[in-house]
């Protein structure tokens, strides 16, 4: 027998997994489920990605290990995009890590930074996986509010000071899921100055970041005068190219936060896969990147308006996503999201994401991903309907 480390035994149980039993239950019956409670990009990866990397896979310079945090020309590369898109400045080798995926720096980012016992603040709802980070590094975390009264943005002055003064991090997610609420630039200022007020670093997902409604480019955090001193923020290719299965990303930001990143990761991986690196780079300095975005952001936006639409005609309002590519939607009276998400899947075979599992404040709600084509969402509403909730 080999038992687990103590360690494993305070991560975090997997909240999805019971629902992705429940669908695959259903599916297994013959029933045609439409499913929308996953966040998996349903398109393809540019071609113009796909072509690139085929490129650069041929080559047998690529084949070797990668220098250990990346390859120089990468950290270039992610430091001029920064700088042409969001106006943001950054010594590529200081302050630009290199990540497969954002999700390992998320969760690796306590183990690096913080000592046992310490605190972070993690937005409620938020994205599960922050809470691995607090059980690998051993620390605490306290979750922030995101209310619908106030657009899911934190209301910062709500913190307890005590509780802010412990505090030596707080994760921000804009776009956000699974709200689908954008920052503002009046909010990230906030965010600043209370982040200098209490000493707390500032760590910005900005998983979503270019996935904007109705003609906005959601704000970087790294857009704010004095960001860079107090956080960073973390850009990941699996949603704004869909490449989720790629396993691609980096972050920038304050250098002595980028530093303890590039130090724990030398431990523990070479970098990525030389190819995937400058094809990382050609996906985001060729010219067909803006257009491949823009026809991304198209379609969920042609998305999110049928489905919306869709569910104002059977009464079921929520908060029009302004990013993302989820949609917030309320649980009808007297439900719990997992009796609703129940429900649905039982009797319309259609699968959300039961609210809950974001954290208690996403009580009340369950998350739709708008990862389909505009018939199959408007069909999983019509069946919806049939049920008569919310009349
Ligand atoms: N952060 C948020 C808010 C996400 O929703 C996701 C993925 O769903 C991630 C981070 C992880 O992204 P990556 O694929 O870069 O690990």
């Amino acid at each position: 027998e080999f038992p687990q480390s103590k360690l494993m035994s305070t991560l975090p149980k997997q909240f999805f997994a019971s629902l992705v039993a429940k669908v695959n239950a259903k599916v297994a019956t013959g029933a045609d489920v439409i499913n929308l409670g996953q966040g998996n990009p349903d398109q393809p990866t540019p071609a113009y990605i796909v072509q690139s990397t085929q490129k650069w896979v041929a080559d047998p310079a690529t084949h070797k290990y990668s220098q250990f945090r990346g390859q120089p020309a990468f950290k270039q590369a992610a430091a001029d995009f920064y700088q042409e898109v969001y106006g943001a400045a950054f010594d590529p080798e200081k302050e630009v890590a290199i990540l497969g995926g954002s999700k390992i720096g998320l969760v690796e980012l306590p183990w690096a930074l913080m000592n046992p016992g310490d605190l972070f603040l993690l937005p409620d709802p938020g994205y599960p996986d922050y809470l691995s980070g607090a059980a690998l590094g051993q620390v605490e975390y306290a979750t922030v509010p995101l209310k619908a009264e106030n657009n899911f943005l934190p209301d910062l002055a709500a913190i307890p000071a005590a509780t802010a003064r412990r505090a030596k991090f707080f994760y921000v997610n804009y776009p956000n899921n699974p709200t689908g609420a954008v920052a503002t630039r009046e909010f990230y200022e906030e965010l600043v100055a209370w982040a200098k007020q209490y000493e707390v670093g500032i760590i910005s997902d900005f998983a979503y970041g270019a996935l904007g409604y109705d003609g906005n480019r959601p704000i970087s955090f790294m857009e704010i005068p004095g960001a860079k001193e107090v956080g960073i923020e973390f850009y990941t290719y699996s949603k704004t190219f869909n490449m989720a299965g790629w396993r691609i990303a980096f972050a920038v930001g304050n250098a002595d936060i980028i530093e303890a990143l590039n130090l724990i990761q030398d431990h523990l991986f070479v970098s990525l896969f030389p190819a995937l690196q400058y094809a990382a780079i050609d996906a985001l300095q060729d010219p067909a990147r803006d257009g491949a975005i823009q026809a991304l952001v198209d379609r969920y936006q042609t998305r999110r308006d049928a489905f919306l639409t869709a569910a104002a005609k059977i009464g079921w309002h929520g908060f029009a996503p302004q990013g993302t590519f989820y949609a917030w939607m309320p649980t009808p009276p007297k439900m719990t999201s997992e009796e609703f998400a129940d429900v649905l899947l039982d009797q319309a075979a259609v699968a959300v994401a039961p609210g809950k599992g974001f954290g208690d404040y996403g009580e009340g709600y369950v998350r739709i991903g708008l990862l389909i084509e505009p018939a199959r969402l408007v069909e999983a509403v019509e069946r919806i309907g049939k049920l008569h909730l919310f009349e």
